[in-house]
């Protein structure tokens, strides 16, 4: 496995890669590599022959600057992860080589897919996620890049990015990867304290709760969400970021139960903000 920290070494590597007819897969990630990660390594090996994950953790993209100083990072143990499970060269990149001291500051925003969920709470979020998932697609060349369905919103800005801009690439997304109970894998829940990771497990239930009530029968948009808003509220050490019923493709908020639907939600148990999401249909 490679290691790569500079980006010109990086766009040498790919460049023979390409000339050799790899096709290249690209993974883009913040460490403290999981399973979850994995999915989108080996679904990245699967369809391509070369395969880059990328480990920065991208300051432009926290709106909180405490958030960003207490993200969690692991390189050795990445590294090892990335090693055992076949990826082929890691990006590991700086800050200041990602934005050296004389950038220009550049802003890019999809506003419609912004005005809700996680682009209405975290505002300034996904400009930087916009900003540097760019960069690296410019410095990786890939052919398929792969996101998880965990930051479906994520998921979706990018779908739009290379639409919207001509990027040659292909999005592909990859189903969310659960612990036993259903939480999702997320590189925060390890500074879960252990009764607050207990408290997290009613974020799945909520899912499970919401799928059982939908196809109870109900109907009316607004006790479901106050039903699903007040079974997370059970739990101690929970603020709701928030739980917000959209049209999966414009992200809009529904008014009515019907057809397909996300149910996206952000919660904050202690000081740790989870997200989970699913596509439901209501019957
Ligand atoms: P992150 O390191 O949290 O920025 O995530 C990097 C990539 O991994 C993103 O595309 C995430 O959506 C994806 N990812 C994170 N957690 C999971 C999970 N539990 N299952 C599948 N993909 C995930």
């Amino acid at each position: 496995m490679i290691v790569v920290t500079d980006p010109i070494e990086l766009k040498k590597i790919v460049l023979e890669w390409k000339l050799s007819n790899q096709s290249i897969g690209f993974c883009p990630t913040m460490g403290t590599l999981h399973a979850g990660h994995m999915d989108l390594v080996k679904t990245s090996k699967s369809q391509v022959s070369k395969t880059i994950v990328s480990i920065f953790i991208n300051p432009t993209q926290f709106n909180d600057p405490k958030d960003f100083e207490a993200y969690p990072k692991n390189t050795e143990t990445d590294l090892k992860l990335c090693e055992e499970n076949g990826v082929d060269l890691v990006f590991l990149p700086s800050v200041e080589v990602m934005y050296p001291k004389s950038t220009t500051p550049i802003q890019m925003s999809i506003p419609s897919l912004q005005s809700t969920l996680c682009g209405r709470t975290r505002p300034g979020h996904f400009e930087g996620v916009l900003q540097v998932v760019s960069k690296l697609f410019h410095l990786t060349d890939p052919n398929i890049a792969f996101f998880g369905l965990k930051d479906y919103q994520q998921f979706r800005v990018v779908s739009a990015l290379v639409t919207e801009l001509n990027f040659p690439i292909q999005i592909v997304g990859v189903p969310t990867k659960r612990e036993a109970d259903g939480l999702a894998m997320s590189s925060r829940n390890v500074r879960l304290s252990p009764k607050d990771r207990e408290t997290a497990s009613l974020i799945p239930r909520m899912f499970q709760l919401a799928k059982k009530t939908l196809h109870g029968g109900e109907k009316n948009i607004l006790i479901w969400k106050e039903i699903l808003t007040d079974f997370l509220l059970t739990g101690s050490n929970v603020k709701i970021d928030y739980l917000e019923i959209v049209d999966p493709i414009t992200l809009q908020p529904l008014s009515q139960l019907s057809g397909e639907l996300l149910l996206a939600t952000a919660v904050f148990v202690g000081d740790v903000r989870l997200i989970d999401n699913e596509i439901l249909v209501s019957p």
